[in-house]
């Protein structure tokens, strides 16, 4: 793919590390690329990050036409730059397109785009514990029209954004509303794309939730909401009685990479792992009798998040003390590590860049 590139002319201050928060500064340029039904995609470059000029009848705006990816750069040790198995988040990106009616690119042109990209901007790849570069590839629906129908007309974007660390104070356990009204999505619909659509239908959830005290949702199956599906934008997985249990991916719940790694990770350790259905009555009573021993989510933003709590109908159950579990903070730390490149990475999964 040949991919011109137009070099700002007025580049930012580099920010200071404290302050980053997440997906609030971005850094000096990002990828475009175009796609038309005739022409197949084109045009694929970096310019100086900007505003983009779309029609008001942009079938996105109006649609829903919008996927994305995310994935992190990071700064290691040895003042290089890694990234963390790009090609599943282009294998997943392709998916996700296909799911939308949206064009597919080659899985190897989107990992060359991030790559130059993130390559360009470098320096904007922070070195402060927990922090790291927030790579942020998203696909639009960019036909000139009302009228609903699969896309002709597509953009690529990729931007950038240094994020600080999610765990400021350290790895603290959150809590966790089961949430019994609203879904995030059934079987057959986009749970499984990573699209725009998605997170506007779990809002309300998450907002009551956060009104509540309680950190995220922890979302049920669409049809019978009797099965575990997510944790507000992260997968799930529980140790029961020394196994860990995590819903198996059903159609409805996102295939997260955090959450294969770790699956590949546990079985790699001999810990026994379990894909399979999970319901929240089964999950009740683990955490009546005690069996419920961890609790976490994962995914790219906190690698892993421990939960210290689950509400569920009005009652309160309390995950191991309300501390982090043993497994949850080794996941965690290993997971990092290689990560971050302070470890050897026995699976591969990291490119340097
Ligand atoms: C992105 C995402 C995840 C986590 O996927 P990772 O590849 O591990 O970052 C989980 N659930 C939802 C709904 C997501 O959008």
């Amino acid at each position: 793919m040949e991919i011109k590139i137009t070099r700002t002319e007025c580049p930012k201050a580099l920010p200071d590390s404290s302050t980053l928060g997440f997906g609030k500064i971005f850094t000096d340029h990002m990828f475009v690329m175009d796609y038309s039904k005739q022409e197949g995609w084109h045009d694929a470059r970096i310019i100086p990050y900007g505003n983009l000029s779309i029609s008001p009848a942009c079938t996105a705006l109006h649609y829903g036409t919008e996927i994305f990816e995310g994935l992190k750069a990071y700064r290691t040790p040895d003042g290089g730059v890694q990234l963390f198995r790009p090609i599943e988040n282009a294998r997943r990106m392709n998916r996700s397109a296909k799911r939308l009616c949206m064009p597919e690119i080659p899985e190897d042109d989107i990992v060359e785009a991030i790559t130059t990209l993130v390559n360009l901007d470098r320096a904007w790849v922070p070195n402060d514990p927990g922090t790291s570069l927030y790579i942020r590839p998203f696909m639009f629906g960019n036909d000139e029209t009302l009228g609903v129908h699969a896309v002709d007309h597509a953009t690529f974007v990729i931007i950038l954004s240094p994020v600080g660390s999610y765990y400021k104070e350290g790895l603290n356990p959150v809590k966790i509303m089961i949430e019994d009204e609203d879904v995030r999505a059934v079987r057959g619909g986009t749970g499984e794309a990573k699209c725009g659509g998605n997170y506007a239908a779990s809002n309300r959830a998450g907002d009551r939730a956060e009104k509540k005290g309680y950190s995220q949702v922890l979302w049920l199956d669409g049809v019978e909401r009797k099965y575990i599906e997510e944790v507000g934008a992260m997968n799930v997985m529980f140790k029961i009685s020394g196994k860990v249990v995590t819903p198996a991916l059903s159609g409805s719940i996102l295939p997260g990479i955090t959450r294969k790694s770790i699956i590949e990770m546990l079985k790699k350790e001999g810990t026994p792992v379990e894909e399979r259905r999970l319901s929240v009555a089964e999950l009740a009573q683990a955490m009546k009798d005690g069996t419920l021993e961890e609790a976490w989510g994962c995914g790219t933003a906190a690698v892993v998040s421990p939960i210290g709590e689950l509400s569920y109908k009005g009652e309160v159950y309390i995950v191991n003390e309300g501390k982090i579990g043993e497994l949850t903070q080794h996941l965690y730390d290993t997971l990092t590590s290689i990560q971050w490149g302070k470890a050897e990475d026995p699976f591969n999964w990291t490119v340097k860049i």
